[in-house]
């Protein structure tokens, strides 16, 4: 059987119109691991009476311990819709934000995202993560409402009831589509609707679903549904009205095709010349054209190694292909490429563009990779808004293990982006930065029992920021010859600006019409636009200098000191964010022996941190916003638990039979957070976070934290005298 559907996606792989590649994506339980299965189950891909149980896409055992999805796996099924064939590839997303980074990258490889949203919980902060994320990306959404089997066994809704219930999740996925494709002129209108067919809603539990057009071809309609379900006929509601068949119809009939897709969804991911033939082939999804594909998530095999996934948009990918990978020099040579099966690979001969392929050879690639037959611009940096938060050391227990571990730890890094990794091979003490405190504890699991390294972990740290506050004076840094002088002086960007470089919207790699644009667009003045000499993290160099002597030769020297000394801050060795540094004039030696790197390194770290400090820098922490849900009885508990944490407590309100309290708090207090809230409320509260970026630290709290920071770093602990102000 699975042989045949293997045969079946080859032959459907050359007929793009009857493909559709989809993520489902949701907020943590909302049901996307059940609805999965039930496609596999319905697609033949599992037995029926597993789906649900079997978790299929959680491969790794510790998300089948955890419940919860971590890696994006790939799968391919076949579905006949209206007497066609079509072959659906789905792409599976993490529901939780601690990793979000996978999320947006699966949303690059897709077309259409079918969003899942509990019908008792409604639209939750992790739905609007999912949503905006492929709506940037330029993927179209649908709605899936479930658990509406709660609504009527549970909660005993009534017809009216329910309708008002269900009407008011449509309305709110709605205002949130609406909102966030306001700006975009691509894009008609992608609201959803039950008449246009683009919701669906029902139980992933107990397999069965409903849409308009899926009642208008059974002729069930609501109020048989409510009686078969009260009657606890459940499986007389599956026989009748699968849910498989309902979503994947929706899928087939609403989302759109890779050759309706590509020539929207290019212009957005890529800003290579919109004229060339290589744009030409994307758009028009040529099988014939250059090879192009995008790799979003690098797995491994224990048997075939490291596998890179990824949509090809263009070309045919076959073994024995050398392709080029950006940001890296030469090519990689394809060993094999095959498409997923229920999480399982198959090898194939060719996959042509439109597809998922998964590919072997790709040594050089990582998530995020361009692969290509010819040398192109790689597609846009695909944008992490988080950024790690949190770090841990790793080491190995055993020292014989060292070289396996750091191995292990640079795979790690090539499998997600998000995580940052520092290896230091002198003491064996490594680093992982990631984006919350179960983000690493998951990492480290991994490493520990798929790869039988028994480490020793050290306690999570927080990452800080530095920033400056205050406009500085202009301050000379000087060279340790003293024959090379620069003037400086810093101020703190916008906040528009600053979200703006973390979104990598403007960059120095693209044009320079279009950086200035987009500056000014977020805020910045014309003259200042037009001197962006640096765009560093989310910092940037203005050159505000005319005429000086040998400065453009120097300029390489000078940047590489400015990069030195922002990823340092002066406070606590942390990075530098938010700052605008303009460069006033500079001293030069003429003889380029007396300006080389060991005197203008120096003299431009001194510039930028004395100008630093005279504007006031502070540090930032970290902050997550806050949502629990508990039983009335425990929300004082719950509450507490939030304002304990020198957090706040923005909203408190029922929602179904249960209370929403909604806050912020710093990462830094929400470490074990997981463990006090459980027994604060009897285990009765549901959770979670979402990363909610930096914010300035307390006046009276900077003096400790920088001290225990440098103490920990091994730096002076006595501030330098400049910084006065704290
Ligand atoms: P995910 O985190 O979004 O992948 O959610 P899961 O598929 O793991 O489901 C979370 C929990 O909700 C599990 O206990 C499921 O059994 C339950 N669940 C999923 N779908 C339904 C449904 O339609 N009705 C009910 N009553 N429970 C469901």
């Amino acid at each position: 059987r699975r042989k045949k559907i293997v045969q079946e996606c080859e032959k459907l792989m050359d007929k793009p119109d009857q493909i559709r590649n989809i993520a489902i994506a949701a907020h943590v339980d909302h049901g996307k691991t059940t609805l999965t299965d039930n496609l596999l189950a319905g697609a033949g891909m599992i037995s029926q009476d597993t789906a649900g149980q079997q978790l299929a896409m959680d491969t790794e055992e510790d998300e089948q311990e955890r419940g919860i999805t971590i890696d994006a796996a790939n799968v391919s099924m076949t579905h006949e819709y209206e007497g066609t064939n079509h072959l659906v590839n789905l792409i599976d997303t993490p529901g939780h934000v601690d990793f979000g980074g996978d999320v947006t990258r699966a949303m690059r490889a897709v077309d259409g995202a079918l969003v899942v949203v509990d019908a008792v919980e409604g639209a939750m902060p992790q739905t609007e993560t999912v949503l905006r994320q492929a709506l940037r990306e330029g993927v179209k959404p649908a709605l899936f409402i479930n658990k509406v089997d709660r609504l009527i066994s549970e909660l005993q809704e009534g017809p009216e009831e329910m309708q008002e219930r269900l009407q008011k999740v449509i309305g709110d996925v709605n205002d949130l589509i609406r909102g966030m494709t306001d700006d975009m002129d691509d894009v008609d209108d992608w609201t959803v609707s039950i008449q246009d067919g683009t919701v669906g809603m029902g139980s992933a539990l107990y397999k069965w679903g409903i849409s308009m057009p899926s009642m208008q071809r059974t002729g069930m309609d609501f109020g048989e549904i409510i009686d078969l379900e009260q009657n606890d006929e459940r499986q007389e509601l599956h026989e009748r009205t699968p849910l498989s068949d309902v979503v994947l119809d929706m899928v087939c009939e609403h989302f759109p095709d890779p050759l309706d897709a590509q020539p929207r969804r290019i212009p957005r991911v890529w800003r290579g010349d919109a004229e060339s033939d290589l744009a030409i082939d994307m758009r028009e999804v040529d099988p014939e054209g250059e090879v192009v594909l995008m790799v979003t998530d690098i797995g491994i095999d224990p048997h075939a190694g490291e596998i890179a996934a990824g949509r090809v948009f263009s070309g045919t990918i076959e073994k024995g292909q050398n392709l080029y990978v950006s940001g890296t020099a030469g090519t990689n040579r394809v060993q094999s490429v095959g498409i997923y099966m229920g999480g399982e690979r198959e090898e194939v001969d060719r996959v042509p563009a439109g597809n998922i392929a998964a590919v072997t050879g790709l040594k050089d690639a990582i998530a995020g990779s361009t692969v290509s037959s010819v040398e192109m611009t790689p597609f846009e940096s695909i944008e992490h808004i988080s950024e790690p938060v949190i770090t841990k050391s790793v080491e190995a227990q055993n020292m014989d293990d060292l070289p396996k571990l750091i191995e292990t730890l640079r795979q790690v890094s090539k499998e997600d982006p998000t995580i940052r990794i520092e290896i230091n091979e002198d003491t064996g003490e490594h680093l992982i930065s990631g984006q919350g405190e179960l983000h690493l504890e998951v990492i480290t699991q991994r490493i520990e029992r798929n790869q039988g390294i028994p480490v020793i972990t050290g306690e999570p740290i927080v990452v800080y920021r530095e920033s400056p506050t205050a406009q500085s004076r202009e301050v000379e840094g000087i060279s340790p010859n003293r024959h090379n002088r620069f003037y400086m002086s810093v101020e703190p960007l916008s906040e528009d600006i600053v979200e703006l470089l973390k979104l990598g919207e403007a960059t120095m790699d693209m044009p320079e019409l279009e950086r200035r644009e987009a500056l000014m667009e977020a805020g910045m003045d014309k003259d200042t636009a037009q001197n962006v000499e640096h765009i560093y993290g989310s910092n940037i160099l203005i050159d505000d200098t005319k005429g000086i002597q040998h400065l453009n030769e120097t300029m390489e020297l000078v940047i590489e000191g400015l990069e030195e000394s922002l990823d340092d801050g002066p406070l606590a060795a942390e990075p530098v964010e938010g700052a605008l540094l303009r460069l006033h004039d500079a001293r030069l030696h003429e003889d380029a022996i007396h300006r080389g790197p060991a005197q203008v390194i120096p003299a431009t770290r001194d510039a930028v941190h004395t100008s630093l400090m005279d504007a006031e820098i502070r540090l930032l922490e970290p902050i997550q916003n806050v949502r629990i849900d508990v039983p009335n009885e425990h929300m004082g508990a719950a509450s507490g638990e939030i304002q304990g944490r020198r957090g706040r407590v923005d909203d408190m309100y029922q929602e179904g039979d249960l209370m929403v309290v909604e806050g912020i708090a710093p990462v830094d207090e929400m470490i074990g957070f997981s463990s006090d809230i459980r027994s604060a409320t009897e285990g009765r509260a549901s959770w979670n976070t979402e990363n909610a970026g930096f914010r300035v630290l307390a006046d009276n709290l900077q003096p400790d934290i920088i001290h225990e920071i440098r103490e920990r770093k091994g730096m002076k602990t006595e501030l330098p005298e400049q910084i006065n102000y704290l």
